[in-house]
Parts: structure tokens; sequence; C-alpha cells
């Protein structure tokens, strides 16, 4: 078996630490475009909780991390995203 070594980061919204590839990713690509689990650039990662995925805070605290505002097409498409997490 390869050996694979996990990387490691943390949920902005429970703050606990996960591995990267359970947690979805979402990233500032360009300062011009914000990209779901794509992209090259400021990213911030969130636990695929229902908990984190659907905290009311969420939003603020992921425009803090990104240093973006969203707009409202990025925040439907997150929606759906995460709709089916528990
Ligand atoms: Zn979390």
């Amino acid at each position: 078996m390869r050996k694979k070594r996990s990387i490691l980061r943390r949920c902005i919204s429970c703050r606990e630490i996960f591995d990267r590839v359970s947690m979805l990713k979402i990233t500032h690509e360009n300062k011009s475009r914000i990209l779901i689990n794509s992209g090259i650039g400021r990213s911030a990662y969130i636990c695929k909780t229902k908990n984190c995925t659907q905290d009311p805070k969420l939003k603020k605290n992921l425009q803090r991390a990104l240093k973006t505002n969203f707009d409202h097409k990025f925040y439907e498409v997150f929606i759906i995203e995460t709709q089916n997490y528990e």
C-alpha cells in the first residue's frame, strides 16, 4: 500500500482540525471568483457537517477568512453543495 501523508486543516467554523480530503475547500481565486474544491489562491476549509456548513455565522467567518464579500450567486451554489451533509 502506498503511504499517504495527510494534510491537516482547521475548520473555520468549529476550529477543529481534520484531514484536508474530508473537508470542503473554498478558494478566492485571483481575487476575482470564488470556487468550491478547486482553484489556487487564498483558501478556507470547512468540515463537511451540517453543524458547520449551516452555521449562521459561517458566511461572516468565510468572508473574513477570504477577505472578500460573496455575491448572492456563490452562496446559492454553496447551499446546494452542502445541503446533504449530516
Ligand atoms: Zn467544522
